[in-house]
């Protein structure tokens, strides 16, 4: 018999809640473990390490096209080495910020792990019991750790000799943290310099508002800068430096525009959980 239209139309938005339950977006957040005080959560499958998987990839066919002498062996000891190099920085970085919430007892809520890699969240980015200062410190640990590791990885590199496998594993260790202890220090909402940036201004007496409007106004001028240095780059032939300036002043433009905002960029979709 067949079914009222009703009906059909009823059992076929079931069957796409059903699949849409499937997501692994969807399902609950399930605790791994705790670092200090703070749980270490995944989401069904989004944990699952695609981000190691696409860095050693990307590692592989550089390493074909710069070296294409390398054996394929070579190829994949020296991609897997260097993609460990470049996400463990990462993973420090991140680690950094929990240890330092963790010590000054305003402990990050949650490390959400997706696609292989950390996110740090806080349930509250305005917490009245966390003081400007401790905003701050929370924010900085992840690029002063990076920056704090570079004298010893630079005397590592120097260390090797050029063209030997060492030398390619530092070169990517000494670029990943001058990478993280520079760019996440620029005052983008969202990264770790919008964070200090905010909590400097909030302590020098303005509102937390107050600070988010001279966050947006300077992400104006920031972009403009990244913009140009994005065409420098390019004109130089550095596309990777180009794109990667593009898409930063493309972030700062959004912010100034108003169309980018920390606290709806940052929501989490069932809570009012954000990351910092
Ligand atoms: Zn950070």
């Amino acid at each position: 018999m067949l079914a009222h239209p009703f009906d059909q139309r009823h059992t076929h938005k079931c069957a796409i809640k059903k699949a849409w339950g499937y997501l692994p977006m969807n399902h609950q957040l399930r605790v791994l473990g705790q670092l200090g005080d703070t749980p270490v959560v995944v989401r069904g499958l989004t944990w699952l390490p695609f981000t190691q998987l696409a860095t050693f990839l990307v590692m592989v066919w550089y390493d074909r096209r710069r070296s294409p002498e390398h054996s394929t062996s070579d190829h994949i000891l020296i991609a897997g080495m260097k993609t460990a190099v470049i996400l463990g920085s990462e993973w420090a970085h991140n680690l950094a910020h929990l240890t330092a919430a963790h010590h000054i007892r305003k402990p990050m809520d949650e490390l959400q792990i997706i696609l292989g890699m950390p996110r740090c969240i806080y349930h509250d980015l305005e917490d009245a019991d966390v003081s400007p200062r401790q905003h701050i410190q929370r924010a900085a640990a992840g690029p002063l750790l990076n920056a704090s590791l570079l004298p010893l990885l630079s005397t590592l590199r120097r260390g090797s000799h050029p063209g030997s496998l060492a030398r390619e594993l530092w070169d990517a260790a000494v670029g990943m943290n001058i990478f993280l202890s520079t760019v996440s220090l620029l005052p983008i909402p969202g990264i770790d310099g919008g964070a200090i940036l905010k909590w400097s201004l909030v302590n020098q007496g303005r509102s937390p508002t107050q600070a988010d409007g001279i966050v947006r106004q300077v992400n104006g001028p920031l972009a403009a800068i990244l913009g140009l240095g994005s065409v420098l780059a390019y004109l130089r032939g550095k596309r990777f430096v180009a794109l990667l300036l593009g898409a930063l002043a493309g972030s700062a433009m959004g912010v100034f525009l108003g169309w980018i905002k920390e606290s709806e960029l940052l929501q989490s979709p069932n809570s009012r959980r954000v990351l910092s």
